[in-house]
């Protein structure tokens, strides 16, 4: 079985047994979760695309590890189509559920990891890649979600792991044994980590020959003992808890992050992808970055669609759709929008391929669209909240309608333009409310700045990928300097 169904997905997620708490509570099934249920379904949507006809194309690939077609979040990526592809793909499901759909940052952990491991061996004579590649087999083969754990707790962010005054700061090797390692320490933000069957636990930053315990990739199963995963709150989370109620804003999806504890966890051997090779953290974490921020322009370009569509079906209601600075404000979302989607189009376009033979995209170009990202939401959601007016934040609930007593003032009075259903300018209120300060402004706006790093990194890496001595060069000669 290569395709799971969306239902497969989900009663997958209800089986396994995972250890999440949420709000202080155990709890025994994700999906089942009030609060936890929405983002299970934006990650099960990712099933979903690729049973359907009219999307099975592009969310679909042929594997060449496995020779089987697979979900493409599972795909190594092979050509420069591929990682097109791939952003297209992002765009699609950004604008189906209008939040993070989490499945993304393992399908870029496992083509980082498929070209590092490669690299590994060639530099130190070990088997990492081959074992990987059985990892990969095994998540095509299943259609497997395998969530990337990649940013440690940090501590003190002024010392280097090894220096920490808790050595837990930094996920470690605490043991080395027959037959495997034990590993202990905890991942942040991870996202869609209590929807996936899998963790992949890479490194958070490049590291010196001191911190050789902290230089540690592996791959098991999100029920390994000693795994425990707490679940992030988000603003408004407790709307999820009114029974059918509207005022939810996105009535179906979301997107979801977590502590994930590593309590002393055996990993097996042939799980371990890198155990101690130091000088390798630094070029894993770059080539994640680089793959994960180019993602960015797929995802947050599908869910600004969503928050693009729904002003101006607000404009209209509101009877301002036609006015001069609101067509001027309208365009400029789209401007930005799409500035954002050519970063990451143009990244992939300028891909390359790395020595294993998968492929990555242009690194420079791949920060530049993500530094942009770490700005224009914003921008967008300033606009969409111009055009909203205040009722954004001041209307009553959807729920009101239903009252006999005050109902009927309710719909009289939030009419706006005649023949406009009261009811539908409404609910596209509350959409905009939840992208651009409800559960859905996590995935849009705040995981936009530190999502795959936060802007200082973009910048530390656009400052070393540019070509200053050929700028400089270009200037001189045409002024006359030797
Ligand atoms: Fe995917 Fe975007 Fe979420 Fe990252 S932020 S996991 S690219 S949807
Ligand atoms: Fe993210």
């Amino acid at each position: 079985m290569a395709l799971k169904t969306k239902e497969q997905y989900i009663d997958s997620i209800r089986d396994l047994a995972h250890r999440v708490f949420i709000q202080g509570e155990k709890t025994s099934s994700v999906v089942d979760h009030p609060i936890a249920r929405p983002p299970a379904m934006a990650m099960a949507e990712t099933y979903a695309r690729a049973e359907d006809e009219r999307s099975a194309a592009l969310f679909t690939a042929q594997s060449p590890i496995t020779g089987e077609t697979v979900n493409r979040f599972t795909h190594i990526q092979t050509g420069v189509g591929d990682l097109i592809d791939k952003i297209r793909m992002l765009r699609e499901m950004g604008r189906g559920t209008a939040c993070c759909f989490q499945r993304c940052a393992g399908l870029d952990c496992m083509n980082t990891l498929y070209a590092i491991s490669y690299e590994t061996d060639e530099a130190y004579g070990t088997d990492y890649h081959n074992r990987f590649r059985d990892f990969l087999k095994h998540v095509q083969a299943n259609d497997l979600v395998p969530a990337a754990c990649m940013t440690d707790s940090k501590g003190d962010r002024s010392l280097p792991p090894s220096r920490q005054p808790d050595k837990d700061q930094y996920l470690r090797v605490v043991e080395r044994k027959k037959g495997g390692i034990v590993v202990r320490g905890a991942k942040l933000h991870i996202t869609g980590g209590v929807n996936s069957h899998e963790v992949i636990v890479v490194p958070t930053r490049a590291l010196r020959e001191d911190d050789s315990d902290y230089a540690v990739a592996f791959a098991v199963p999100a029920d390994t003992k000693g795994i425990t995963f707490i679940y992030g709150r988000q603003p408004s989370d407790t709307r999820r808890l009114e029974v059918d109620g509207p005022d939810i804003g996105n009535l179906y999806y979301g997107g979801c992050e977590a502590m994930v504890v590593f309590n002393d966890v055996f990993v097996p051997e042939d799980r371990v992808f890198l155990n101690g090779e130091y000088p390798m953290a630094g070029k894993l974490v770059e080539l994640f970055a680089a793959h994960h921020r180019a993602s960015y322009g797929g995802c947050k370009v599908g869910v600004g669609d969503v928050l693009i569509g729904a002003t101006m079906g607000v404009a209209e209601a509101h009877g301002t759709e036609t006015a001069a600075h609101v067509k001027d404000k309208i365009a400029e979302m789209i401007h930005l929008n799409e500035t954002l989607h050519s970063g990451a189009l143009a990244a992939a376009g300028k891909g390359y391929a790395t020595p294993s033979g998968a492929y990555a995209v242009d690194p420079l170009l791949a920060n530049v669209c993500k530094l942009n990202i770490t700005r224009f939401p914003f921008e967008i959601a300033r606009l969409a909240q111009d055009i909203a007016g205040g009722l954004l934040v001041t209307m009553p609930s959807l729920g009101d309608r239903e009252n006999p007593d005050i109902g009927p003032y309710v719909k009289k009075y939030l009419m706006g333009r005649e023949g406009a259903e009261s009811d539908r300018r409404a609910r596209l209120l509350r959409l905009i409310e939840n992208i651009t300060m409800g559960t859905g402004a996590v995935s849009y706006l705040t995981e936009s700045i530190h999502g795959a790093g936060s802007p200082q990194a973009q910048k530390i890496m656009i400052t070393r990928l540019s070509d200053m001595e050929t700028a400089k060069s270009c200037a001189y000669r045409i002024c006359g300097i030797k």
